[in-house]
């Protein structure tokens, strides 16, 4: 077996045994294997050994290796968790099965015109900046339940869950807490939450899919 499919065994076995140690059920959380930077040769072992879940940050770039891998495998989920700019939304929207990272109002409305015009409907999540960091991209916590509720009524778009990274030199812990409360006060079920530093954590918090790429494909 390769490095990277005794690696993608480990996660799962240390996701399963998160799920156990907060009381979860087995299975309650979705792994959502981040494949950015490595190519279909490191990810094809990784879809051979059954994970079916794949996250892109770039649209461009997963433009370039999933088509041919979708073909193959009909049944992979891709999501994309990088920033989405508004005039690649018809892209994102033929490409994805799930877009983690709506954060404003233009690509909400971007993405209700793709999904009306394609009659392809890519489940959907919004991006919260839980650390109200300058730099990253997400709404603002104070904005993400009237955000929500403004995609469902003025747009349109069923949201399923909300997305965080937490800033990266902070106890993730309160991020994870913060993101489960507004998911709660928005009414939606799913929380993308946890990547390979701190999955486990994100499990106990109540995370409903991780988002996990060095741990499984080794350093970028
Ligand atoms: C790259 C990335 C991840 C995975 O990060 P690792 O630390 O390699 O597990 C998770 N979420 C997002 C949004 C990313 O861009």
């Amino acid at each position: 077996m390769g490095d990277v499919v005794q690696q993608f065994f480990a996660v799962k076995a240390k996701i399963a045994a998160a799920e156990h140690e907060a009381g979860r059920q087995a299975g309650a959380v979705t792994l959502v294997a981040v494949s950015k930077t490595f190519d279909a040769a490191d990810i094809s072992p990784v879809i051979e050994a059954g994970q079916r879940v794949f996250g892109e940050n770039r649209v461009q770039e997963a433009q370039g290796k999933w088509p041919d891998l979708k073909d193959a495998f009909p049944d992979i989920e891709l999501h994309l968790i990088g920033p989405l700019q508004s005039n690649k939304a018809k892209e994102a929207v033929a490409l994805f099965d799930v877009i983690e990272t709506i954060d404003r109002e233009k690509i909400a409305a971007e993405l209700a015109k793709e999904i009306a015009r394609q009659g392809r409907a890519p489940r959907l999540y919004v991006q919260v900046n839980t650390g109200s960091e300058p730099q990253k991209a997400g709404i603002e916590p104070r904005e993400a339940v009237a955000f929500v509720a403004r995609c469902r009524d003025v747009h349109g778009l069923a949201i399923e869950g909300l997305m965080c990274i937490p800033p990266a030199d902070e106890n993730p812990g309160p991020h994870f807490a913060l993101l489960e409360k507004l998911a709660h006060e928005a009414g939606v079920a799913r929380l993308s939450m946890g990547m390979s530093g701190d999955y486990e954590t994100a499990i106990a918090f109540g995370a409903t899919s991780v988002r996990v790429g060095s741990a499984i494909f080794g350093s970028r």
